[in-house]
């Protein structure tokens, strides 16, 4: 399985998942923040509303102070206990009187003529200092309890944390609280407030009139966890502390904890006098995240992220379907010119970065036209598919060393039509890319299957080496193609290696095309001559005509190269008619020279073959050149016989009616059954060179060319091997009594010229 196919959407999805929680954290941690800041300004308000009625109640009660003069105790007790009533969050009320150090008997009587028996003035270290020259002692407490009522005659001014606090609350006539602390009464940590009663009408203004006119205190005791209570912390989900500090100029500040997992809020404030610390907090609980809410946004995500890759993958898919149909021929789905440019190109860089050698084997099918014209293109699609495969497959057996660093499906491309390159990298000389050539063509020259048709094809394979042969795409590629050409021009079915002197131009089609036109009257076509010799007499009994084009500027150019254009263009038949004129005209010119006759045999293209009165033109011909008919011999292949078997053949009845002898060439390439053969009226069959080439090194051959003999034998027909080079196929040949030899062996086509010094050797009268 693709790796990144798997990765990507496992990695993307856990991504997306985090990213997804961790919104739904931040909006749910938004919403925590507001609620608890919503929450903690509601509390501060209740406190701030506390504080303040602390305040009012203190004011209250010094107004009622000063609104009587003779104030009762059982007044200020139920004054004192509605006040408590409306404010919870006060302890206690105490009052406190000026007590002149000299009157302490006549305060301590009075206490008890109030029912306070045994009361007695006392200091809270047990001794006793006024300030200057007179005491606090409290005189009334409300709520009166059991503990409460211990505070009863203490002299306030013998608490020394207090005595600023009392100064400030004498000097000022403002309400001034102590630092929290403990008293005798209770356990806890309590805060007196202080507001100063003086005597008179008015109000003193100055220091020193407030501090004449002073006469007692109506103090609150206030209990800080009591106080606190009265917030209702615990319903606001928060937890609070007060206290007091010494001054700071810090204020408000709202605040999540490092842990993450606590809110809270600190506020300093001075009120009365004081400095206080007031802190809430709450702590972040699972149970406020919202559940349903990050499902939601997880799912919207996933669904997102899915629609996302959908999106990425259709564009993946059709951008690589363009890359495809960019870079991949589609019948063969073989990288095309395109992609081998590319990779020729990197080729090359590789190669002059590492100083090594690579090499462009340019293949291209002989005859394919061939096959497509008479098999129809859908055979011909299939033959090049089932090339392709049996490229691929052979590239990625062999030499794996020679092309190790590139992929070898990519090493073969097919350029286009029946042409196929193979790029190889890092070659280690001329020799194993000579190697390789041959074993593709082996490769390739083994039968293909096409419907259950055998057909057999060559291939011709040009090879440029960089950076020997070049060092740009461009020339690399056109100079293997020339090397192709010449391949095919030295009789197809082989392989050359690129050199300078090969002139790319004698390939160039179209300049050809142009300078065909006046090959015939330039003189420029010639005819060569190949003896055929009798195999038992070893003496030439036959000529194959075999056309030349002797260019001007462009040099000899083989048949191959311009007869296809020929039938292409409709010269073939000109051509072909000079053809047929020209080798009578000569075999009756060496009759008359007095040589022995021989048969002149002259290669007939299909178009010609078909022309309805062909007939009469080879008639007319033997007139004018007075050649007897049973000295030509006309040569069709295998592909034309069987295009329109019953018009061929009639027509090749008609032939022999003449007297003119016909032969199939190039037997055993082609597609005709041999059933088909006797069905016409040939005289004799001509194997392909390609069978009796690897006599004797291939032992399917051998056979094979052993059957055709011996078939064509019981068929009545004479046989002609063609391509022989070697004593040994000589000897087989023999062996298997084939009738006529023709091949290098014994001569090259030659010109007329020379051909009449072959004939001399044997012939002369
Ligand atoms: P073909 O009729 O099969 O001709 C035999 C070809 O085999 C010739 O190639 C000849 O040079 C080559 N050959 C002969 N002996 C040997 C040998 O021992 N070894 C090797 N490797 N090759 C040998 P050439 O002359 O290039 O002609 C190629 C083809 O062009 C001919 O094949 C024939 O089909 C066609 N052709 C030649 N002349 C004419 C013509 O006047 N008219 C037409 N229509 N076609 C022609
Ligand atoms: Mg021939
Ligand atoms: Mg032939």
């Amino acid at each position: 399985m693709n790796i990144t196919k798997f990765f990507l959407p496992v990695s993307s999805t856990f991504i997306i998942s985090i990213f997804s929680i961790l919104i739904s954290l931040t909006i749910d941690f938004q919403q925590i923040n507001s609620d608890f800041k919503a929450d903690v300004m509601q509390v501060d308000r209740l406190l701030t509303q506390q504080i303040a009625s602390l305040e009012t109640v203190l004011v209250s009660l010094a107004g009622l102070h000063h609104a009587s003069d003779d104030l009762n105790l059982a007044e200020l007790s139920s004054f004192s206990e509605e006040m408590l009533k409306a404010y919870p969050f006060i302890n206690t009320i105490i009052r406190i009187e000026k007590l002149p150090s000299n009157e302490i008997f006549s305060f301590e009587k009075r206490m008890h003529k109030l029912g306070f028996i045994n009361l007695q003035l006392k200091s809270s270290g047990g001794s006793r200092h006024p300030i200057e020259t007179f005491y606090l002692p409290v005189n009334f407490i409300e709520p009166m309890t059991p503990s409460s009522a211990k505070l009863l005659g203490l002299d306030i001014a013998s608490l020394p944390q207090i005595l600023s606090v009392i100064n400030i609350a004498i000097n000022t006539g403002n309400i001034s609280a102590s630092t929290p602390l403990v008293l005798s009464d209770s356990k806890k940590d309590i805060i007196l407030l202080f507001k100063a009663l003086y005597l008179g009408r008015y109000p003193p203004q100055t220091k020193t009139e407030k501090s004449s006119m002073f006469d007692g205190f109506v103090t609150l005791k206030v209990n800080i966890d009591h106080f606190m209570n009265y917030l209702k912390l615990p319903a606001y989900n928060l937890t609070g502390k007060l206290y007091s500090v010494k001054a700071t100029n810090k204020h408000e500040e709202f605040k999540l904890n490092h842990d993450l997992t606590t809110l809270s809020f600190t506020k300093y404030f001075k009120k009365y006098n004081q400095s206080y610390y007031f802190s809430l907090s709450r702590t972040i609980t699972i149970g406020m995240i919202n559940k349903w809410q990050m499902l939601v946004i997880w799912l919207l995500s996933i669904i997102f992220l899915f629609f996302i890759m959908l999106i990425l993958n259709k564009r993946k898919d059709s951008e690589d379907k363009i890359r495809h149909l960019a870079f991949y021929d589609s019948l063969t789905n073989l990288p095309n010119r395109v992609l081998f440019k590319q990779q020729l190109s990197l080729a090359l860089k590789n190669a002059s970065d590492n100083k090594s050698s690579g090499a462009v084997l340019y293949m291209d099918l002989d005859e394919f036209k061939r096959i497509n014209d008479t098999l129809g293109h859908s055979f011909g699609d299939e033959l090049l598919v089932q090339v392709s495969k049996r490229l691929v497959r052979h590239m990625r057996q062999s030499d794996s060393v020679l092309i190790n660093s590139l992929r070898t499906n990519d090493s073969v491309t097919r350029l286009g039509g029946d042409e196929f390159t193979v790029l190889l990298i890092n070659i280690k000389d001329s020799e194993s890319v000579r190697h390789i050539a041959k074993r593709i063509q082996k490769t390739i020259e083994q039968p293909f299957n096409l419907n259950n048709h055998k057909v057999y094809v060559t291939s011709s394979i040009g090879i440029a080496i960089f950076p020997l042969d070049g060092d740009d795409v461009e020339q690399i590629l056109k100079h293997a193609d020339t090397a192709m050409y010449h391949a095919k021009a030295l009789g197809k079915n082989n392989y050359q290696f690129y050199s300078d002197q090969m002139n790319s131009n004698t390939i160039n089609k179209l300049l050809m095309e142009e300078k065909l036109h006046q090959a015939i009257e330039k003189n420029e076509l010639h005819l060569f001559y190949q003896p055929q010799i009798n195999i038992e007499t070893n003496k030439i009994v036959a000529a194959e005509a075999l056309i030349r084009w002797q260019q001007s500027e462009l040099g000899m150019i083989y048949p191959d190269d311009f007869i296809p254009l020929a039938e292409e263009t409709g010269q073939i038949f000109s051509i072909g008619e000079w053809v047929l004129n020209e080798a009578c005209r000569q075999n009756k010119a060496w009759q008359e020279m007095g040589f022995q006759p021989i048969r002149i045999a002259v290669n007939l293209s299909g178009l010609q073959f078909m022309q309805d009165d062909l007939g009469l033109k080879i008639a007319q011909i033997l007139k004018t050149t007075a050649l007897n008919p049973e000295d030509l011999e006309l040569e069709i292949t295998e592909s034309i016989m069987m295009k329109n078997i019953d018009d061929t053949i009639s027509t090749i009845i008609d032939f022999t009616n003449m007297g003119i002898g016909v032969s199939i060439d190039d037997f055993g390439t082609g597609y005709s059954s041999l059933s088909y053969l006797k069905k016409f009226p040939l005289e004799s069959l001509k194997i392909d060179k390609s069978f009796v080439s690897d006599i004797p090194e291939d032992k399917d051959d051998m056979m094979i060319t052993a059957a055709i003999i011996s078939m064509a034998k019981s068929l009545g027909l004479k046989v002609v091997a063609e391509g022989v080079e070697k004593k040994q196929q000589i000897e087989f040949l023999k062996e298997h009594q084939c009738d006529l030899m023709q091949g290098y062996y014994f001569s090259r086509p030659v010109p007329a010229k020379e051909f009449e010094k072959l004939l001399a050797k044997q012939y002369i009268k």
